[in-house]
């Protein structure tokens, strides 16, 4: 979300005739999109601010702006603590941009902005290829442990007119892949739900790929999962944050679903979708977290056996209720909890990855690869990173490929003629 708002942020810089560098040295304006979800994001951002006091001493006319979570949060306090800041742009405050030009002085925009789904912002995409589109705003939910819905606000769905408008234009300039976004995008609601969403996209000539992010358990319906199921371009993957594998912690999460529940949905999925691959968000050591519950998030990582997860230590956020409760755990037990969720996960992934070798896969290619530019990477459907020798392939172009190994971090395959 947070790149996508970056994205947003140089479509209207380009706008009024910014041009990107990467070297601070050369910059006349700063922007910090922050994130709060864990307190390591907000580290850095601090360290990383301290940095850059010397750079604005050296050359005082610099502009520098925060933007996103921590700027949301923290307001004017960011000024008051490092007065070399120029602008605090809260999370709904993007557009304040289009005034860069007329001058900022010390300001924070932080305000609930009534216009915010209905306006269309531009938007500068680097990929040419996939292309991320927001459909919602916000989140409802109040899981005890999430900043969310205190630096993003109520949740609101952007129309469904100004959404397909935006995917037709992302055809038309040669994109193939979207990626919809919203905290909990099963909640879309304006003049469609979200698999009348999915139904509509589908229809949008020269798109090949539609994906979603992210899914909350609870309000995964039959008829999501049928869509998934019918609709040819929707992918055949699903991230569905499970979170923790005991009720008890569930329960104090305010997640809303038993992991029996939510069993319950895999299967389902797995039944209608035979090849789907499942991936999720772990968070290990919440407060109260003892041994058995760890015991069961192991269980339920060995039994739903997840095409990947994203595992992270608690961290607890001011202002969330589980930051106040009772037996928040030492950094070392939530470390160790931590590792052996990864560690088995390493496993599940690799046996996963294996078990693909010899199967033909659909790819995107998607440019050459970070580690051995000799290859390019893509994309199964089913969102597993594969590596292709170069001159097999073109970028944008799918190809069907076979896979000739999987090992515990990537799949490398062949295109068969
Ligand atoms: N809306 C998404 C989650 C967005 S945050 C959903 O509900 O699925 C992404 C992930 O960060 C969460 O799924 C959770 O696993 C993790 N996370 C959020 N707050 C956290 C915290 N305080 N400590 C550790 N992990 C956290
Ligand atoms: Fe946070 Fe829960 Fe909302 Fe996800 S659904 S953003 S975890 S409050």
């Amino acid at each position: 979300m947070n790149v996508h708002d970056s994205e947003k942020m140089l479509g209207i810089l380009d706008q009024q005739g910014y041009a990107e560098t990467r070297d601070p040295h050369n910059a006349d304006l700063i922007i910090f999109n922050t994130c709060s979800i864990r307190q390591k994001a907000e580290q850095k951002f601090y360290s990383e601010l301290g940095r850059i006091k010397a750079f604005k001493r050296k050359k005082p006319e610099m502009q520098i702006a925060v933007a996103g979570c921590i700027a949301q949060r923290e307001g004017a306090n960011i000024i008051r603590k490092a007065p070399y800041v120029n602008l605090v742009l809260g999370t709904q405050n993007i557009h304040v941009l289009k005034q860069l030009s007329s001058g900022i002085t010390s300001s924070a925009a932080l305000d609930d902005n009534p216009d915010l789904e209905t306006t269309d912002l531009p938007v500068k995409r680097v990929d040419g290829i996939r292309a991320w589109v927001t459909i919602m705003y916000g989140c409802n939910n109040f899981c005890s442990f999430c900043v969310v819905p205190y630096t993003r606000g109520r949740e609101r769905s952007r129309p469904t007119k100004n959404i397909v408008g935006e995917v037709k234009e992302l055809a038309e300039k040669g994109y193939k892949e979207i990626t919809l976004l919203g905290q909990n995008v099963n909640s879309y609601k304006s003049d469609t739900n979200f698999p009348g969403l999915l139904r509509i996209l589908d229809g949008v000539g020269g798109i090949e790929r539609i994906r979603f992010v992210t899914n909350h358990p609870r309000d995964l319906s039959d008829e999501l999962i049928d869509a998934i199921a019918d609709l040819a371009k929707v992918c055949e993957h699903i991230h569905l944050p499970l979170q923790s594998g005991s009720n008890k912690i569930l329960q104090k999460m305010n997640r809303g679903y038993s992991f029996e529940e939510y069993f319950e949905k895999v299967l389902k999925l797995r039944n209608r979708i035979s090849n789907i691959s499942i991936t999720t968000d772990i968070i290990a050591g919440f407060p109260g977290e003892t041994d058995a519950d760890h015991a069961l998030t192991i269980d339920a990582l060995k039994s739903v056996e997840f095409d990947g997860i994203f595992a992270f230590q608690f961290s607890p956020r001011p202002g969330t209720k589980a930051a106040i409760i009772e037996n928040q755990l030492p950094d070392e037990l939530k470390l160790i909890r931590l590792n052996q969720i990864l560690k088995l996960q390493n496993k599940i992934t690799e046996n996963k990855n294996r078990s693909l070798q010899g199967t033909i896969q659909e790819i995107l290619p998607e440019g050459e690869s970070e580690t051995y530019k000799k290859m390019h990477t893509g994309r199964t459907r089913t969102n597993k990173i594969v590596s292709i020798p170069r001159s097999d392939v073109e970028k944008g172009t799918l190809v069907h490929v076979e896979i000739t190994k999987g090992g515990q971090h990537s799949l490398e395959g062949k295109p068969i003629t």
